[in-house]
């Protein structure tokens, strides 16, 4: 067993660090209070390499191992949880299915410019009464000579309104339950694609969540990616990789409560010494440090088995459960640390406090993740 990293990924840690004290940290309230989708930050991150450090090297990619791409993830977290969930969500649920099952066409349209961060994708599964229940979709592709038909409605679709490209699922087949579940790469401006609404929501809010309306939008047959009937696989193994990514950011947030913690409790003085000589902080603080260790060696097991080319589902599920609700439990305690100063607007663990929910409930909530990891318990 090792945990070390090697020298190339030491490296990339400590400039992503410096890059998001310098980049990231200084505008994430002004991102979060103008709900702003940080676009100069993904170029600068593309120009980095860190949009496609582990895609491979012939699609304009880094050739590292996914491990290093999540640990990017992570650290961006500390800075900006907006940045992180836009960084994580671009290599799951777009680059990642893209790269398994698209073909060689499809992943040289669309993988370099992923990698560079000028292709900004938008996966659309969710719709108004299909949430945890994904089969339960009603959107469908209708075949009609080379062309398939799409109407329906998707919602909280991340990106939607500045998408280059859509990840769209949808029944082809009805019958055949989720194997009759398609996937297709939609390109944007195609007609029959509308953003009809933009959400206001609670955290990360500088990523833009809409909803969308496909109505008799006909797309070319080589649209589809990977086979006919596929999507619900090419679904589940989006959110898999997702899932770990989400663990990664939920790290970074318990990451920055320690941070902030240990800052302010050493500055803030109480009964004539600082706070953090009360016991009570330590504890708090206690907490906070080992659940980072806690969170940090789940989800990188998680990406390592996936760079093991090993199954990592259930382990995606587990880094996603407990990662998000340690971050959630010490957000709360972040902001008692502060106490009525960690309750105003612009306190960086009030941003932590509203952001952190979203890893409970993106790419399969905790009762989904429980779901997942009791049948596979009680198998
Ligand atoms: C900011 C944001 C961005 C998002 N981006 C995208 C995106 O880009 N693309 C996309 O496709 N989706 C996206 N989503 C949707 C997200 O994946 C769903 O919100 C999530 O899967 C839950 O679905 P739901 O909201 O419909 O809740 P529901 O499924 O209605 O669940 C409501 C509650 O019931 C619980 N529940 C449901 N079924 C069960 C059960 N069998 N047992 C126990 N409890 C259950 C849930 O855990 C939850 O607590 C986004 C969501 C948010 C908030």
């Amino acid at each position: 067993m090792d945990f070390k990293l090697t020298e190339e990924q030491e490296l990339i840690k400590s400039n992503i660090r410096e890059f998001v004290l310098q980049h990231v940290e200084p505008v994430a309230a002004e991102i979060d209070a103008s709900c702003r989708q940080p676009v100069e930050i993904f170029e600068k991150l593309g120009e980095l390499g860190m949009m496609g450090i582990s895609y491979p090297v012939e699609y304009g990619g880094g050739g590292e191992k996914f491990v290093t791409t999540m640990m990017v993830t992570e650290e961006l977290a500390r800075g900006c949880a907006t940045t992180s969930f836009l960084h994580s969500y671009s290599y799951g649920l777009v680059g990642h299915p893209i790269l398994t099952f698209g073909n060689e066409e499809q992943k040289k349209q669309y993988m370099p410019g992923l990698a560079q961060g000028k292709i900004v994708g938008a996966f659309a599964l969710t719709e108004p009464g299909a949430g945890t229940d994904v089969s339960s979709a009603t959107t469908t592709a209708v075949k009609n000579g080379d062309e398939y038909i799409i109407n329906g409605t998707k919602t909280f679709i991340t990106n939607a309104i500045i998408a280059d490209v859509f990840v769209v699922f949808a029944y082809t087949d009805r019958s055949a339950g989720s194997k009759g579940m398609t996937a297709f790469l939609i390109p944007k401006g195609t007609p029959g694609i509308t953003v009809s609404k933009t959400f206001n929501k609670l955290g990360v809010r500088g990523s833009q969540t809409s909803e969308v309306v496909f109505k008799d939008c006909a797309v070319p047959a080589s649209c589809v990616l990977g086979q006919e009937g596929q999507g619900f696989r090419i679904a589940m193994s989006a959110l898999d990789v997702g899932r770990i990514g989400i663990a990664a950011m939920a790290t970074g947030i318990t990451q920055a409560c320690l941070d902030e913690s240990v800052r302010y409790s050493k500055l803030r003085v109480q009964f004539n010494k600082p706070i953090a000589k009360q016991q009570a902080i330590q504890w708090f603080i206690a907490n906070m440090s080992t659940d980072v260790d806690a969170s940090r060696f789940l989800y990188m097991y998680a990406a390592w088995l996936k760079d093991e080319g090993k199954p990592f589902s259930l382990a995606a599920s587990k880094a996603k459960l407990f990662c998000s609700e340690c971050a959630a439990r010490h957000t709360t305690k972040a902001v008692q640390i502060q106490g009525g100063y960690g309750f105003m607007t612009g306190a960086k663990v009030e941003r932590l406090y509203r952001d952190v929910k979203l890893t409970e409930i993106g790419e399969g909530t905790s009762e989904a993740q429980r779901m997942i990891i009791a049948g596979a318990a009680l198998r």
